[in-house]
C-alpha cells in the first residue's frame, strides 16, 4: 500500500469508536491497554470502561476516553479478593451500569459510531448488553492458546475422570491433551470447583457466540495449539502478538515500579542475576516464602526478588528470616515491584523465576530469557508444562516451594549445560517473535485482517 493509500485508509476508521473493557486485573488490564495503543495508531478512537476498584491511569493515554463506571465492589486490592467471588459480584452488579453508559455513549456520538466491543471473556453481562443494543463483540484472549484448549477441555476432563481428582499433584498424563499432567490442569484457587467448572462452560459457550478472537500470542509459538481450536469452533482467530511490544509497561502498571534496581543491575555481571517475581495475585504462606529466602541464599547466585505488599496471607509486609540478609546482602536485592519487562532486557539478568501468568511469559520469551517455573493455579500451569515440555526454555520445579529442589533449579538454569541449552533455543523463539511484528510477519499480517474485521462488522 503506498503512504496515500495507507493515509486514506487511516481516515475512513476516523471517527469509528471501539469499547474495550478489560476485568479488572493486571494481567487483563495490561494486554488491553497494549491493544488499544496499537488499534489508536491504526486510526480508531478508543474508549476504555473500567472499574474503580484495579482503576488504570488516565494520565497514561491522553489520547483514550476512560468511562469509569461505578461498581460499588469493596476498596480491596485484586490480590485479597478471590477470584469466584470477584467475578460473581461482578456479573451482578456491572450489567445495569455498563448498559446505561453505552446507551448514554451511543445518544451523544452520532458522529463517532461504536464499531465493536472488545472484552477478555470472563464477564457475562458484556454479551448481554452487547446483544440488547445490537454491537458486535470481540474477545482479546489474555491467556495462552494452550491454556485456552486446557479450559475448554475441562467438560471432557470430567467426563473420563481426570477431575475432579483424588490426587490434584498426580503426574499421571492427560493422554488426550499432552503433554499435559493432572497436575497441570488448569484450577483456581478457591473451594468451589463444580462452580468453577460450570464458569468454564458458560465462558466457553459465550466465546462461541463473540464475533472472534484477538490472541496475545503469535504463530511461530502456538500455531498447533490454535489449529485445536479451529477443529471445534469456526470462528475468526487473529494472532497479534506479543503485544507487549506495543506499550510501555510503566504506562499499564497498576503499582508504582521500583526503578532503583536498575542501577543496582548494571553493576551485576552479564546472565548472572535470577529475576525472581510471581505476579499481582499470587499469595503464599510464610513458610514458602521462608523456603525460597534459602533457597535463593543457598544458590550463591545474584538475584533481584520482587515481594509485593500482600505476597504471604494474611499480612501486610513480609520479614525475611534471621541470617538471611547477612548472607545475601552483598548480592542480592528485594523490591516491592519491578519495571519487569525492563529488568528482563537487561544484560545482567540470567534466569526468570516466574508463576507463569501468561504476560510474564511472553515477556520472558520476547527477552529471551529462560525460566525457572513455580505455577501456582489456573493457565499458569498450562504455561509452566509447554515452557519446560514444548518450548523447552525452562525448567519446573515440581514440589512447591522446597530450598533443595529451588537451589537445583537455579543452577540448572544458571550453571548448566542443560540451562545453556535452553537459552540457545529462547534466543530462536526471541528471533521469532520479532519477525511475526515485522512487515510481513504473521502477527503483523493478522492485525491487518483484524482491521477489515472490524471494519466489516
Ligand atoms: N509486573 C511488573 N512488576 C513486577 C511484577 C510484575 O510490572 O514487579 C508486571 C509484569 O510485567 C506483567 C504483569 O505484571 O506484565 C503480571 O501479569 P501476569 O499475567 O504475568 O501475572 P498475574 O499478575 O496476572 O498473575
Amino acid at each position: 500500500m503506498t503512504i496515500a493509500e495507507e493515509r486514506k485508509v487511516q481516515q475512513e476508521k476516523k471517527g469509528r469508536r471501539i469499547v474495550l473493557f478489560p476485568s479488572p486485573l493486571q494481567g487483563h488490564i495490561t494486554p488491553m491497554l497494549q491493544l488499544a495503543t496499537l488499534l489508536l495508531s491504526k486510526g480508531f478512537s478508543i474508549t476504555i470502561v473500567h472499574t474503580r476498584f484495579n482503576s488504570p491511569n488516565p494520565s497514561n493515554y491522553p489520547e483514550f476516553n476512560f468511562e469509569p463506571i461505578s461498581d460499588g465492589l469493596p476498596n480491596q486490592k485484586a490480590s485479597d479478593v478471590e477470584f469466584m467471588a470477584l467475578f460473581s459480584g461482578l456479573n451482578v452488579s456491572f450489567e445495569a451500569p455498563f448498559r446505561d453508559m453505552l446507551d448514554l455513549m451511543l445518544l451523544k456520538n452520532t458522529e463517532e459510531p461504536i464499531v465493536c466491543i472488545v472484552e477478555d471473556g470472563l464477564m457475562q453481562f458484556v454479551q448481554r448488553v452487547a446483544d440488547h443494543l445490537k454491537l458486535p463483540r470481540m474477545i482479546l484472549e489474555t491467556n495462552s492458546v494452550a491454556s485456552l484448549v486446557a479450559y475448554t477441555s475441562i467438560p471432557l476432563l470430567r467426563q473420563k475422570g481426570y477431575i475432579p481428582s483424588q490426587d490434584p499433584m498426580s503426574k499421571t498424563p492427560i493422554t488426550e491433551l499432552p503433554p499435559l499432567r493432572i497436575k497441570d490442569i488448569p484450577v483456581i484457587k478457591g473451594d468451589n470447583q463444580e462452580s468453577l467448572y460450570e464458569l468454564v462452560v458458560q465462558v466457553t459457550k459465550q466465546r462461541n457466540t463473540s464475533s472472534g478472537f484477538i490472541w496475545n500470542s503469535f504463530d511461530y509459538l502456538e500455531r498447533t495449539e490454535l489449529s485445536k481450536i479451529q477443529q471445534c469452533c469456526q470462528l475468526p482467530n487473529f494472532l497479534i502478538g506479543p503485544l507487549n511490544k506495543y506499550s510501555l509497561e510503566s504506562s499499564t502498571s497498576l503499582i508504582a515500579q521500583d526503578h532503583s534496581c536498575m542501577i543496582w543491575l548494571e553493576k551485576q555481571a552479564p546472565k548472572s542475576v535470577i529475576y525472581v517475581s510471581f505476579g499481582s495475585l499470587a499469595s503464599m504462606k510464610n513458610t514458602e516464602l521462608m523456603e525460597i529466602a534459602w533457597g535463593l541464599a543457598n544458590s550463591m547466585h545474584p538475584f533481584l526478588w520482587v515481594i509485593r505488599p500482600g505476597s504471604v496471607h494474611g499480612s501486610g509486609w513480609v520479614e525475611l528470616p534471621n541470617g538471611f540478609e547477612e548472607k545475601t546482602w552483598e548480592r542480592g536485592l528485594v523490591v516491592k515491584w519491578a519495571p519487569q519487562q525492563e529488568v528482563l532486557a537487561h544484560p545482567s539478568v540470567g534466569g526468570f523465576w516466574t508463576h507463569n501468568g501468561w504476560n510474564s511469559t511472553l515477556e520472558s520469551l520476547c527477552e529471551g530469557v529462560p525460566m525457572l517455573c513455580s505455577p501456582l493455579f489456573g493457565d499458569q500451569k498450562v504455561n509452566a508444562r509447554f515452557v519446560s515440555h514444548v518450548w523447552r526454555v525452562g525448567v519446573q520445579l515440581e514440589n512447591g516451594f522446597d530450598r533443595g529442589e529451588i537451589e537445583g533449579g537455579i543452577k540448572i538454569l544458571m550453571d548448566e549445560k542443560e540451562g545453556e541449552e535452553m537459552r540457545e533455543r529462547i534466543k530462536i523463539v526471541k528471533e521469532n517473535a520479532e519477525i511475526c511484528l515485522r512487515k510481513g510477519g504473521s502477527s503483523h499480517e493478522s492485525m491487518n485482517r483484524l482491521e477489515d474485521h472490524i471494519m466489516s462488522l
